[in-house]
């Protein structure tokens, strides 16, 4: 067994498992996606690491078990098409392009978002929908979708995103100030009702945008 693979086993069976992470499609994904390949050079050696890491632009990689709870909570099924806000290193829509049918994935920051599709091509996914735009407003074209996830913290649910979100979808969003936030699930009924509980407090970099914060 090659070293990243040894401490990706090691950061499921510590990190992931005994906090409650335990469909076995989520482990298997962690398994099998190399997250040192989504973290600068110099930071590989602390890609398993149980914590955020900086990925330049002033934007950090979300903790492994925070990527885990929150792809848990959207219980992704093989043919859902899932939209994703905040690209950053890409390795949440990796995770989520093995889970589901097509992700489309929405970042601000031109250079970032130019690393992060050379990472994504060189690793073979072709279920990945790149967009260079506002993620607050969604990617209407596309839309409805099954499931939305938003990796950086709003204000608000964005009234755009709930627009998008199909009926019998689930969206994944971290909303409060900029210090601290809830991991809000919100669920739209048949009837387009919508349900939101908060599952756990966390930490993000701020959504930025026309429905988010200001710069
Ligand atoms: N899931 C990513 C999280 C990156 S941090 C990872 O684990 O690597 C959050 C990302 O959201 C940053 O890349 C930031 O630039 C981006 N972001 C912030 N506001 C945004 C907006 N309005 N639209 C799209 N992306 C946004």
């Amino acid at each position: 067994m090659g070293r990243f693979s040894a401490l990706r086993k090691r950061m499921v069976e510590e990190q992931l498992i005994p906090r409650g992470i335990t469909d076995p499609a989520v482990l298997s994904a962690f398994l099998e996606v190399p997250r040192e390949r989504f973290v600068p050079e110099e930071l590989q050696k602390y890609a398993y690491e149980d914590g955020p890491l900086s990925i330049g632009f002033g934007q950090t990689i979300s903790q492994p078990y925070m990527v885990a709870a929150m792809t848990q909570l959207l219980d992704l099924k093989p043919e859902d098409r899932t939209l994703e806000i905040g690209t950053g290193s890409g390795y949440q829509t990796a995770i989520l392009a093995r889970l589901c049918r097509k992700v489309y994935t929405v970042e601000r920051i031109p250079g970032l978002l130019e690393r992060t599709k050379e990472t994504l091509n060189r690793l073979g996914y072709k279920n990945i929908y790149f967009r260079l735009a506002d993620g607050t407003l969604g990617w209407e074209e596309e839309s409805p979708y099954d499931k939305i996830i938003v990796t950086a913290a709003a204000p608000e649910v964005p009234s755009a995103l709930i627009d998008q979100l199909k009926r019998g979808g689930v969206m994944v969003i971290p909303v409060g100030n900029r210090y601290g936030q809830d991991l809000l699930v919100v669920e739209k009924d048949e009837k387009n009702g919508i349900k939101m509980e908060s599952r756990m407090r966390c930490v993000f970099v701020p959504l930025i945008g026309e429905q988010g914060w200001k710069e």
